[in-house]
């Protein structure tokens, strides 16, 4: 793939104070956009100063929401270089997205091809404190000004870039978590399995009410019975119970993440049981009642691992650990950042190198 680049005449002054980057807020340079047109497929591949964009008011996504995203990061090491971690995961996944929001894929090469060059056109943004990185959105979305419903014949694909803080500024805080028992954010044969941007809008009114009760982010129930654990909307979950690591298993409801399969597969390594199957709310409030339930935690790019120190399901509130990191997602924690920041070997073969 052929990929035009135009540098900026007018480079921004990159942040000094990285302990104050935040998430989300600021944004490099450049930016990568490739158009999709019906018969012509996928063209135009550009590297472009970052900006605005011109939208017809009648652009299907903003009416229909055929969206699709994804969200990863690159780390800088000890030596300067730069590296990410799994990232031809995202761009399959990404596929798996638009496969069920009828929008047209794009080969992971190319998408690679497209990262690895937005990237290199702005990696002295990629932050060099400890903890600090550069989150990359991928996405794409429907474009043509058209107000019947069907799949577009103008897509976008885009990579924006974000330099953003350490998560965790102060330690691994435990967070807290409620458990949604009024809505649910998506149905087995829905969307919950891909990562678009309904499913999103589907979660905020749930984390609206949380955030009035002080906490943090909202546990999910399945969507027929609500008994069932599902995930926490931008991370999986999982119990460590008894000694064994249980996650809700993937079945169509459930976003397949990166850094859950990880984390299974490290268990795995290390000869932690690990089981993915259904589990419910009942379960985990017993395990805690019979002081089994040893550890909770959520795994996601942002955070890595985050782990709970409490769980609120109704009136029940439950602490977890005496609200203090465990033992298993502090292993984890130090385990894939290591690798990230290229401190511990990459002896998974997770780590593509700049
Ligand atoms: C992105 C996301 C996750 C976490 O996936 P990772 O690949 O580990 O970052 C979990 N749940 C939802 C709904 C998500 O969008």
């Amino acid at each position: 793939m052929e990929i035009r680049i135009e540098k900026t005449q007018n480079p921004k002054e990159k942040p000094q104070d990285e302990s104050k980057l935040g998430f989300g807020h600021i944004f490099t340079d450049h930016m990568f956009v490739m158009e999709y047109d019906t018969g012509k497929g996928w063209h135009d591949a550009r590297v472009v100063p970052y900006g605005n964009i011109e939208l017809s008011p009648a652009a299907m996504v903003l009416h229909y929401g055929q969206e699709i995203f994804e969200g990863l990061k690159a780390y800088r090491t000890a030596d300067g270089s730069i590296q990410f971690f799994r990232p031809v995961e995202n761009f399959k996944r990404m596929n798996i997205s638009a496969e069920r929001l009828v929008i047209p894929e794009i080969p992971v090469e190319d998408a690679l091809q497209a990262l690895h060059t937005v990237v290199e056109v702005d990696k002295d943004w990629v932050p060099h404190t400890d903890g600090a990185s550069l989150y990359i959105r991928p996405f794409i979305f429907a474009a043509d000004p058209f107000l019947g419903v069907r799949p577009g014949d103008k897509y976008y694909f885009m990579i924006i870039m974000s330099p953003s803080g350490a998560y965790y500024s102060t330690g691994l805080e435990p967070v807290s978590i409620y458990v949604e028992t009024k809505y649910v954010r998506a149905v087995r044969g829905g969307m919950g399995f891909t990562k678009t941007g309904g499913n999103y809008a589907a979660s905020l009114h749930s984390q609206d009410d949380a955030h009035k009760l002080n906490y943090s982010q909202v546990l999910w129930l399945d969507g027929i019975e609500q008994k069932y654990i599902e995930e926490v909307g931008s991370m999986n979950i999982m119990f460590v119970i008894d000694g064994e690591v249980v996650t809700p298993q993937l079945q169509g409801s459930v976003l397949s993440g990166i850094t859950r399969k990880s984390v299974l597969e490290l268990c795995k390594k290390w000869g932690i049981k690990a089981t993915e199957r259904r589990i419910s709310i009942q379960e985990v409030a017993d395990a805690y009642d019979a002081g089994k339930l040893d550890e909770v935690f959520g795994t996601g790019t942002a955070a890595v691992v985050s782990p709970v120190g409490h769980l609120r399901w109704g009136d029940k509130v439950m602490e977890i650990g005496n609200n203090k990191i465990g033992q298993l997602t502090q292993r984890l924690y130090d385990t894939m950042t290591g690798m990230q920041y290229g401190k511990l070997p990459d002896d998974m073969g997770w780590i593509e190198k700049l």
